[in-house]
C-alpha cells in the first residue's frame, strides 16, 4: 500500500483572490510568514459563520507551521464602530467595559474550538494616535480630505488602483458606495463615491470620541486594519485575509489606504474564505438560526464537533450547516478515536499517540508513507474535505493490515506519527472513544476479572485476561474501571 504521492508537494498553494490563482505562500523574508486577519467586531457573541472564517484561517495557519515555517498571525478587534458605541449605551456600560467582555467571550469560545491564538490582537481603540497619523499622510500624498464637519474622507478618484481586487467597474463601485454613503449620514461629501477615514463626533457617540487635527471624532472602520498592519507586519506582508463579504468594500479601501500612503503592495495574497449558510439560507437573528457555540453546547454537541463541521467543508464553497452534521461529525470523531485506542492496544501502548490534544509533531518531507495523500490535500489549495476523505480510507485498509497481522508494530508507529500530523494541521482533538458493547458472556468474565484484580490477585486476573484475549477481547485498564476493546482479526 502507497498512500504517498510520487510529487509531493512541501509547500501550500492556496488560491488568492487577488490574481484569481492559486499561488504557493511564500514567507516574503524566508523566516517568518507573517499574516493579518480582519477579526471580529466585539459586541456581542460570534457567531459560527465568523468562527467558521476563524477556524479556516487557523487550519490555514497550522498546515503552515508544519511546512516547517514561523508563523506571526495578527488579528485585529473592532472596538469602536456604530454598533459597539450604540449597543455599549443600551446596556450602560462604558464602550471598554462592554468590548473588553465581548473580547472575554471570543477568547473563551475560540479556546473551546481549539483555535491557537493570534500572536498579536490590536484593538482600534488603543491605536488612535496610529491611525491619525494614516490619515494625516493620506491628505498630505493628496489621497483624503476634510470636510467642514471634522470628518475626513478618502478620495476614491485620485488613486488608480481601486476596485483592482474585487474588479468591479467603476460604475458597480459608485452605485454600492452611494448606498453606503446613504445610510452613513455623514455630509456633506464632495464626492459620494469616497469612504470616511475619521468621522466628526456626533451627539449620539456619547462619551466616545478623540481629539484629531480635524476636530473631535473617530476613526472610520476600515482605517484601522491599514494603520495596525503596517505597524505589526511593515508595508508589505504575507497574506491577508476574511469572509469574502470583506472583499468589497473593506479590503479594496484597505487596499486603497495603504498602498496609495506607502507605494508599496499592502499583501502578498488575498485568502477569503465562503460564507456559512445555515439549512440552505443566510443566518440572521430574525430567521432564529443564528447559533454561537453557547446555542450548540445547549443542545448537546461539543464544541470540537462543530469545529470538525466547519473545517469539513472547502473554504472556497459555501457550507450548509445543519443541526444534523453534528451528529455525522461525533460519529467521525470516534471513528478516529478508536482507531486511535487500536494502535494502543495493537501496538502494547508504545504508539506515540495523543488522544486529548493533538500535538503539532511534524513529520519530514520525504518520509510519508501512509498519510501523504491526505497531507498532500491540505497543501492543494486547503482541500479539507478531500483530506478527511482520504483520512478515512487508509484509516480503513490499516485495520485489514491489522486484522490479517501483516503490518508491523514499526509502520503502526509511523501510521500514528502522520496521522497524528494531519489531524494536527485540522486542529482535531480527539476525545475519549465510545465504550463498546461486548457481549454478556465477555463482561461477565472481565467483571470477574476486575474484581480479581482488585483483590491484587494478579495470577487469576492475569489468566482471565489471556482467556479474553482468545475470546478476541482487549481488556484496558482505567482507575475506575475497564474498557473491552474488540481486537482486530478475531471472529465475533
Ligand atoms: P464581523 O465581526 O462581522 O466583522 O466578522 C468577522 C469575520 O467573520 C469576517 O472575516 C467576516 O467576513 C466573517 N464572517 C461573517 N459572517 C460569516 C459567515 N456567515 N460565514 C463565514 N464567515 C463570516
Ligand atoms: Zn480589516
Amino acid at each position: 500500500m502507497s498512500e504517498t504521492t510520487d510529487q509531493m508537494r512541501s509547500e501550500l498553494d492556496l488560491y488568492d483572490t487577488m490574481s484569481r490563482s492559486i499561488k504557493t505562500v511564500k514567507a516574503s523574508d524566508n523566516k517568518v510568514f507573517r499574516f493579518y486577519c480582519c477579526g471580529p467586531t466585539v459586541y456581542g457573541p460570534a457567531h459560527i459563520g465568523n468562527f467558521r472564517s476563524f477556524l479556516l484561517q487557523d487550519v490555514m495557519r497550522r498546515t503552515v507551521e508544519l511546512t516547517g515555517l514561523r508563523t506571526k498571525h495578527v488579528r485585529n478587534i473592532t472596538d469602536v464602530d456604530d454598533k459597539t458605541i450604540r449597543d455599549s449605551q443600551k446596556v450602560g456600560k462604558s464602550l471598554k467595559e462592554f468590548t473588553q467582555f465581548w473580547y472575554e467571550k471570543l477568547t473563551a469560545d475560540s479556546e473551546k474550538l481549539g483555535c491557537l491564538k493570534p500572536h498579536l490582537e490590536p484593538g482600534a481603540v488603543t491605536h488612535i494616535p496610529e491611525q491619525i497619523d494614516l490619515i494625516n499622510e493620506l491628505i498630505e500624498k493628496g489621497h483624503a480630505y476634510a470636510t467642514e464637519d471634522g470628518s475626513v474622507y478618502y478620495d476614491v478618484n485620485s488613486w488608480d488602483g481601486y476596485g483592482g481586487l474585487s474588479r468591479l467597474k467603476n460604475r458597480e463601485i459608485k452605485t454600492q458606495q452611494l448606498e453606503r454613503a446613504d445610510s452613513d449620514e455623514y455630509q456633506p461629501k464632495e464626492s459620494l463615491v469616497d469612504f470616511a477615514l475619521w468621522k466628526g463626533r456626533k451627539p449620539e457617540d456619547g462619551e466616545n470620541y478623540w481629539d484629531s487635527p480635524w476636530g473631535q471624532g473617530r476613526p472610520g472602520w476600515h482605517t484601522e486594519c491599514s494603520a495596525m498592519s503596517v505597524k505589526y507586519l511593515g508595508k508589505t506582508f504575507d497574506l491577508h485575509s476574511g469572509g469574502v463579504d470583506l472583499i468589497f468594500p473593506h479590503h479594496e479601501n484597505e487596499i486603497a489606504q495603504s498602498e496609495a500612503c506607502h507605494g508599496a503592495t499592502f499583501a502578498n495574497h488575498w485568502f477569503h474564505i465562503e460564507h456559512l449558510m445555515v439549512d440552505g439560507g443566510k443566518m440572521s437573528k430574525s430567521l432564529g438560526n443564528l447559533y454561537t457555540v453557547d446555542d450548540i453546547e445547549e443542545r448537546g454537541h461539543t464544541a470540537n464537533e462543530l469545529r470538525y463541521v466547519l473545517v469539513s467543508g472547502h473554504y472556497r464553497q459555501q457550507l450548509n450547516f445543519t443541526l444534523e452534521s453534528l451528529v455525522a461529525a461525533k460519529q467521525a470523531l470516534n471513528k478516529l478515536s478508536r482507531f486511535g485506542q487500536l494502535l494502543k492496544v495493537v501496538a502494547n501502548q508504545s504508539i506515540p499517540f495523543q488522544f486529548k490534544s493533538v500535538i503539532k509533531k511534524r513529520v519530514g518531507d520525504g518520509d510519508w508513507k501512509f498519510f501523504g495523500k491526505a497531507w498532500d490535500a491540505l497543501l492543494d489549495d486547503l482541500n479539507t474535505p478531500k483530506c478527511l476523505g482520504h483520512i478515512f480510507s487508509v484509516i480503513k485498509s490499516i485495520e485489514k493490515k491489522m486484522s490479517s497481522k501483516s503490518i508491523s508494530i514499526e509502520d503502526l508507529g509511523q501510521v500514528a506519527r502522520e496521522l497524528t500530523h494531519v489531524l494536527g494541521a485540522l486542529g482535531l482533538a480527539l476525545p475519549e472513544p465510545e465504550a463498546y458493547d461486548a457481549p454478556d458472556d465477555i463482561k461477565e468474565i472481565a467483571d470477574r476479572r476486575w474484581k480479581f484484580r482488585t483483590e491484587k490477585n494478579w495470577e487469576l486476573s492475569d489468566s482471565l485476561r489471556d482467556e479474553l484475549k482468545d475470546l478476541g477481547w482487549h481488556v484496558m485498564d482505567g482507575r475506575d474501571g475497564y474498557q473491552l476493546v474488540p481486537l482486530p482479526g478475531s471472529e465475533k
